[in-house]
């Protein structure tokens, strides 16, 4: 069976980890520092703080901008848990809204709160340019488009090194964002020998996820190129099924996270689960109903329709740069036999 995911570790990230481990200094030191400015470089006008992961990142970012107790932060439903445990983590409240058909992201009329984190999900670009227009404090979770084209200039960017994206450490995370934030973010962090106590929290990343994270980094136009080369094969064996009632997901996506289908029906998306499964192929459902943001608060599900109906119809085919040329071959030939 052909899995949905796998890392791709490259013989120069494991030597990399090992130079750390033969060091003798394995802590956060100066990997992460070199990390931080590797991301800053990458993303222009701006500072890093590395950090233990994306959920992490997420919850500095707000604590940063000056986000606490009380505050309102809007969130996309189609999205992950780590959002409402990162707003909950600084004691504001969630105000979760439904997505778009086309892309799956955040709309961008109606949001009351001054904080919005949009969500680049399965790597499409959420429109940062209008919400910062609009005047919100955006937070742009990049966590699913590191690589893709870089938006309008938001408050804060954050990423993940999760075993599961674009790059990974097993775990990490990271926070762009101004001078400012990323001062008052990095003080958070340095939690040790401080002069002055107030309660902070031990979020640090270490130098042994770092070397890896930043020889991953140095590869990331081979994984753009890669995973746009298969998402383009993919779409190209999907002409029939566009035909008779299938969709995918549109929207602006540079660098391709995910590869997702939308069925007519949810009868279809579960034959076409099976179809694949039958040719060695595992899919899934990148997005469950019980984990949408309104289902875990228990909010009415008739006012996110978008998003109930995604969790019934969406279906992932695997797409990630350790493919195997005959394993791409199978998927192809999977994706143009179903009918
Ligand atoms: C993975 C992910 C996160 C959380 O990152 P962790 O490193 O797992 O804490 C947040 N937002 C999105 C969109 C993600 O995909």
């Amino acid at each position: 069976m052909i899995p949905h995911n796998r890392p791709l570790i490259k013989t120069a990230d494991i030597e990399a980890v090992n130079e750390v481990l033969g060091s003798g200094y394995i802590a956060q030191g100066p990997r992460v520092e070199a990390l931080e400015c590797e991301f800053s470089a990458l993303l222009g006008d701006g500072y890093a703080c590395a950090l233990s992961s994306g959920t992490a990142a997420l919850a500095m970012a707000l604590h940063g901008l000056g986000a606490g107790k009380g505050d309102r932060v809007t969130v996309p439903t189609y999205a992950c848990s780590a959002l409402l445990n990162a707003i909950y983590f600084i004691g504001a409240h969630p105000v979760i809204v439904d997505v778009k058909e086309d892309d799956f992201t955040i709309g961008t009329g109606n949001i009351e709160t001054d904080f919005v984190i949009p969500v680049n999900i399965f790597g499409a670009q959420s429109n940062v340019f209008q919400l910062v227009n609009d005047g919100h404090i955006v937070i742009e979770d990049c966590a699913q488009s590191l690589g893709g084209k870089l938006s309008d200039t938001p408050a804060a960017r954050i990423y993940s090194f999760y075993a599961t994206k674009i790059i990974t450490g097993g775990q990490g995370g990271l926070v762009w964002s101004t001078e400012d934030v990323i001062d008052s973010v990095k003080d958070y962090r340095e939690f040790d020998r401080v002069e002055e106590y107030y309660p902070r929290f031990n979020l640090q990343m270490t130098d042994i996820q770092a070397a890896m994270i930043s020889s991953q980094l140095t590869r990331l136009n081979d994984i753009r190129l890669k995973r746009q080369l298969l998402y383009s094969a993919y779409a190209g064996e999907c002409s029939e099924l566009f035909a008779s009632g299938w969709n995918m997901q549109m929207g602006d996506i540079t660098m391709p996270y995910r590869f997702v289908l939308v069925a007519p029906s949810n009868e279809d998306r579960d034959n076409m689960h099976k179809h694949m499964r039958s040719n060695g192929v595992a899919t899934i459902v990148p997005i469950e109903q019980y984990e949408l943001l309104h289902n875990y608060l228990g909010l009415p599900k008739n006012k996110f329709p978008v998003a109930e109906k995604l969790v019934a119809t969406t279906i992932s085919i695997p797409l990630y740069p350790d493919l195997k040329d005959y394993e791409i071959k199978t998927i192809c030939e999977a994706l143009r036999t179903f009918h």
